[in-house]
């Protein structure tokens, strides 16, 4: 028999593309001798996507089915809400703007081949329309990331295939904010890149807003590493040798010459320690934060309904 192959679409108000992105998937999937199943996660939308998502479920004879979330939970949620309910022997996951290519996902299938290769995975050879300002920031982001933590997810992206060994791997990891394309890296199986152009697809502005990339980056950071703990130990102790410097020759100036300057080193000091003393906490807080998260044990998504077929299923 045929694999099976699931298609994980998240969507966040995609009403206007969700339908037509469907329909080139299904003429891409036609084309392969692949079983599919494809998965539609409304993350919470606020415009008629779910109606779409209904409709389109409805329509494809139980082959689409869609996952409604009671609010906005975020991408990476959605993600792994899709690989929780997918049955495929490889998922497929994708934007639902069309930047990731649908025709991309036939070589990647070519490229799985039955699961010779756990992991293909789309790399970015050009970033389509983005401002300088992001990229830049992307290139910062992944510089600190690669300085960190040794990975190289440059041009990486969440558009991916892999295997149900990875899928299963990835569904043990409890943690509350996963960060999927580094996950799937980290799971260590075999890896194929595959370069795709950022299509302009249909040309909407990104759901992401500023604040919610800004936190995307730093926590996925400091998720894979504590090296900014022990920064601020290494600082501690520079600091530590120079004030003691510091004193011993505020003493000397004090008993040797006539010293009455000294007004300057000592608030110098206290600005220097004070600012590192803050900064430190403002260290600790963000992974202590990230420990009261995570010893929270909250889900990572909470499902409002399915579509039809599914919940008679079940
Ligand atoms: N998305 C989501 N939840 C969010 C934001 C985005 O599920 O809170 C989905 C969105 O529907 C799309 C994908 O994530 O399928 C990528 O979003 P977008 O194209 O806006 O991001 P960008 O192109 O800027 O990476
Ligand atoms: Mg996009």
């Amino acid at each position: 028999m045929n694999p099976l192959l699931s298609v994980i679409i998240p969507a966040y108000n995609e009403e206007t593309v969700i339908a037509d992105t469907i329909q080139v998937m299904n003429s891409v999937l036609e084309k392969l001798n692949v079983r599919r199943e494809i998965l539609l996660i409304d993350d919470g939308s606020t415009d008629g996507t779910w109606n779409r998502i209904q409709k389109i479920a409805a329509q494809s004879g139980g082959e689409v089915k869609g996952i409604r979330f009671s609010r906005n939970f975020g991408k990476e949620s959605a993600i792994f809400a899709g690989l929780a309910q997918c049955q495929g022997d490889a998922a497929v996951i994708m934007d639902c703007d069309r930047q990731h290519p649908p025709e991309k996902v036939a070589e990647m299938v070519q490229i799985w081949n039955g699961g010779k290769i756990a992991v293909v995975e789309g790399v970015k050879r050009s970033r389509g329309k983005e401002s300088f300002v992001y990229r830049f920031l992307a290139k910062v982001f992944y510089g600190l990331l690669k300085m960190v933590s040794g990975m190289d997810l440059r041009g990486s992206s969440d558009f991916m295939l892999i295997d149900r060994t990875v899928i299963d791997a990835l569904l043990t990891m409890s943690e509350r904010r996963p960060f999927f394309r580094a996950l799937s890296q980290w799971t260590g199986f075999d890896r194929v890149q595959l370069e795709f152009d950022v299509a302009g697809g249909a040309d909407r502005p990104s759901k992401w807003s500023k604040r919610q990339l800004i936190r995307y980056a730093l926590n996925n950071v400091t998720s894979f590493t504590n090296i900014p703990m022990h920064i601020v130990t290494v600082m501690g102790v520079i600091f530590f040798v120079f004030s003691v410097v510091l004193f011993i020759q505020t003493l000397y100036m004090k008993f040797f010459q006539n010293a009455d300057n000294g007004f300057t080193t000592v608030i110098l000091l206290l600005l220097i320690t004070g600012s590192i003393i803050m900064f430190s906490m403002g260290i600790l807080g963000s992974y202590i934060a990230k420990i009261y998260d995570e010893v929270k044990g909250r889900p990572r998504y909470v499902i409002r309904e399915l579509t039809a077929e599914q919940t008679e299923e079940k």
